[in-house]
């Protein structure tokens, strides 16, 4: 796909860091390209609000604000107004710790900053993914009865949710693994680093995910797989952060729903460890670990 040469004056940092994301995933995007006007003075705009992102292949704006939580309110207010004045309007705010959550999983932000981050809490247990995952597999056996599902999994977060669904699967199938570059190494867009064993053409393919958040990874890989001619092409994935959705692809079938928060264990890391954790648990950094760096670094 062209990507369009983008070479705006961001007003803040974090515009740049997105856009690089959205660079990185093929997704295109625009920098503010409309103001809405949303207050008047009989026939004299006095207010405008300008989102920053446009992505016009998912016909979605983004206003990124890194502004305390606690500053949003005028901005929430101008957002409310704009959306009663157009109702079709499909717009998101990134809040500060959304974009930082973000960035977390690309091992850059607060996190990345923490020496020691720490397991805030087990958000979901060894006994209920192995309850989850045994309904998923009896749901996906009834479903493809007679279809000799061929599993595709995304390396290497997977592994662990693959492992355990396949066993619970009672009808023939059978199971190939790729992997993808991640936003963050060197290379500017995201790209194949391991390519399917198998034919899938005329198959029916389930693709396996470990989670779902932002779905440019997942909206990436599906458009990779369709190429390929399968039969059928559903999703199956073990966590759903769906709060923070950018694109719009349906999940067949999903594990859990689970809130903004950054979860590692079961097959998922941070920065390659944590994976061997037999719970799902959230990641957050050390408060103390900050607040002491934060002493350290005042003015003496
Ligand atoms: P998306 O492209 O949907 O924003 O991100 C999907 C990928 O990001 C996942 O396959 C996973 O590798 C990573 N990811 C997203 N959220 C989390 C999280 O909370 N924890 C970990 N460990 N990885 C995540």
């Amino acid at each position: 796909m062209a990507l369009k040469i983008h070479n705006p004056e961001f007003a803040h940092p974090s515009e740049a860091e997105f856009a690089h994301i959205l660079d990185f995933y093929g997704v295109e995007w625009d920098y503010e390209p409309t103001s809405f006007p949303t207050q008047w003075d009989g026939d004299r705009v006095t207010e405008m609000f300008t989102p920053d992102f446009y992505l016009p292949q998912l016909d979605l704006y983004i206003e990124l604000t890194t502004l305390k939580q606690s500053l949003v309110t005028r901005k929430n207010r101008k957002l409310r107004r704009l959306r009663e004045l157009n109702p079709d309007i499909n717009i998101r705010l990134l809040y500060r710790r959304d974009f930082h959550r973000l960035l977390a999983k690309y091992g850059f932000g607060p996190l990345a900053n923490s020496e020691t981050p720490v397991i805030d809490r087990v958000l979901i247990g060894t006994s209920q993914i192995a309850i989850r995952t045994a309904e998923l597999g009896r749901e996906i056996s009834k479903d493809y009865r007679h279809k000799k599902p061929v599993l595709v999994g995304v390396l290497r977060g997977v592994f662990c949710f693959m492992a355990d669904l396949m066993r619970q699967i009672t009808v023939p199938m059978s199971v190939d693994f790729m992997s993808i570059s991640h936003y963050g190494n060197e290379d500017s867009a995201v790209k194949i680093t391991k390519d399917l064993d198998m034919e899938l053409e005329s198959r029916h393919v389930l693709m396996v995910e470990d989670i779902v958040d932002t779905g440019m990874t997942l909206n990436y890989l599906l458009d990779y797989l369709r190429a390929k001619n399968p039969a059928s092409l559903e999703v199956c994935t073990l966590l759903d952060k769906r709060a923070r959705r950018l694109t719009d692809n349906t999940l067949k079938y999903v594990g859990f729903e689970i809130a903004d928060e950054f979860v590692v264990g079961y097959g998922l890391d941070y920065m390659e460890e944590y994976r061997n954790l037999p719970f799902i648990g959230i990641l957050k950094p050390d408060e103390g670990d900050a607040a002491n760096r934060a002493q350290n670094k005042s003015p003496k």
